[in-house]
């Protein structure tokens, strides 16, 4: 079942067609095709786990969270990367497997860490000093050990991708600084501490990649330290963790396959390794974006057109930078069409603008169409990841309902907020 095709001038997705969906769901409506899912991620295990012995995939759940998408990783064999104590929180509200998780993040609380200790995740990654200070308290209360890494800020500049979604920069909020005062310390308490076992680097470069350069340069930066380590304390790095960021289709560009970034990564972990003549650690990636983005869409009812002659024609739908701020925040662009009229000639661009009181609510400028009509189906592409797991209450505008379909047939992942839902946490004060 192809994740979208066009029948009867109609789009359908995952075998359900658009105009079901709007008609049991509403709009706006997010929609994942579990089949395309579940794609990618065989595709990652074509090209990386069955190709290589000792890795790990950890899905980068703030891309896209919920109780079903948890299942969905669960019942994959994945593990799970999270970076809150919320996140934490929903995967334990499954059962989730706790040594399959990977706790990320930078300035993780002291009570986010306890969580995490208490589950017994897998890996915490440590993203800075004042973090190891706090995790070895808690284990030496707890009489536990936690297994840890080090993530560690590779300082590579001209990163490919926009500045809002690069961070392996030297100048960025994430990881350990490449500096000597610093990473010696580090290093030395890491690897003696009685309350954690030092497993290794992890780093992330950033986010929606095409091109394999930067994770490339961060990886011989990170090799660079295991041989130092190896050589200052005789200490095998056992784990490497390459982090995620593999691009995806939004617009013009296809995204590369898996094997693109993850061959020549490996390749060269594997090379270094030989030259100290050690064993190749564990290799752990983290993919988000990549595996969730292009499975999901989301269907708009299209209101009010105004044409302003000679400018341009602003379409209007029903969501907006409530269920997709990345255009606003970082001009991310996308591409769609109308689900309803999905064979028909384009006719000119039209610009879709959402219904929030912002100038910069606009999902998407000069969209080839055929000329909407009030009434119409958008079907915006390539929402599956940052799309509800950014979305906000903003003018008070109630969350999109999540659909998850799978061969023809749909059920609710989420639900769609009430208004009553809105009102739920706020309370009336005494004014006198
Ligand atoms: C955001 C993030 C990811 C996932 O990034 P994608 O671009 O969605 O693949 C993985 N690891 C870390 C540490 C991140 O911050």
């Amino acid at each position: 079942m192809p994740m979208k095709e066009i029948r009867e001038n109609t789009l359908y997705v995952d075998g359900v067609s658009a105009l079901d969906l709007v008609e049991d769901y509403g709009t706006p409506l997010y929609v994942l095709s579990k089949t395309a899912i579940e794609e990618r991620i065989g595709e990652l295990r074509t090209s990386f786990l069955d190709k290589y012995p000792k890795t790990r995939v950890a899905y980068a759940a703030k891309a896209f969270m919920c109780k079903a998408m948890v299942q969905i990783i669960e019942e994959e064999g994945l593990g799970l990367d999270v970076v809150s104590g919320g996140e934490l929180y929903t995967a334990m509200a499954m059962d989730f497997p706790p040594e399959r998780i990977e706790f990320n993040g930078n300035n993780k609380s002291y009570e986010e860490l306890a969580m995490a200790i208490d589950y017994g995740v897998g890996r915490i990654i440590i993203d800075g000093m004042g973090e190891l200070d706090k995790i070895e308290a808690l284990c030496q209360e707890k009489n536990k050990k936690a297994q840890v890494l080090y993530r560690i800020s590779p300082g590579i500049s001209n990163i490919k991708t926009h500045k809002y979604m690069s961070t392996g920069m030297a100048d960025s909020k994430f990881g350990i600084p490449l500096e000597e005062g610093i990473l010696q310390g580090a290093l030395e308490r890491a690897i003696q501490s009685d309350h954690v076992d030092f497993y290794g680097f992890h780093f992330h470069v950033g986010s929606q990649l095409l091109d394999n350069q930067s994770h490339l340069e961060g990886l011989g930066v990170i090799l660079d330290l295991v041989e130092e380590v190896y050589k200052k304390f005789g200490h095998r790095i056992r784990e490497i963790n390459l982090g995620g960021g593999f691009g995806v289709h939004y617009t013009h560009q296809d995204r590369p396959p898996f094997a693109y970034f993850l061959d020549p990564l490996m390749a060269m972990i594997g090379k270094r390794y030989d030259i100290m003549g050690l064993e190749r650690p564990q290799v752990v990636i983290e993919p988000g974006r990549s595996l969730v983005a292009e499975a999901g869409l989301t269907l708009y009812r299209v209101g009010d057109i105004k044409k302003i002659p000679g400018i341009r024609t602003y379409v209007s739908v029903d969501g907006g930078m409530t269920d997709n701020i990345r255009p606003a925040l970082y001009q991310a662009e996308y591409t769609g069409l109308l689900a309803n009229r999905a064979q028909e000639e384009e006719e000119a661009p039209f610009t879709i603008a959402g219904k929030c009181c912002e100038s910069g609510d606009i999902l998407i400028k000069d969209l080839a169409l055929p000329t909407p009509k009030e009434g119409d189906l958008l079907a915006v592409l390539s929402t599956g990841a940052y799309g509800y797991s950014m979305a906000s209450n903003y003018n008070r505008l109630p969350t999109a309902p999540v659909v998850l379909v799978s061969r023809g047939k749909s059920q609710v992942m989420v639900q769609g907020q009430t208004y009553e839902d809105l009102i739920r946490n706020d309370r009336e004060v005494q004014l006198k």
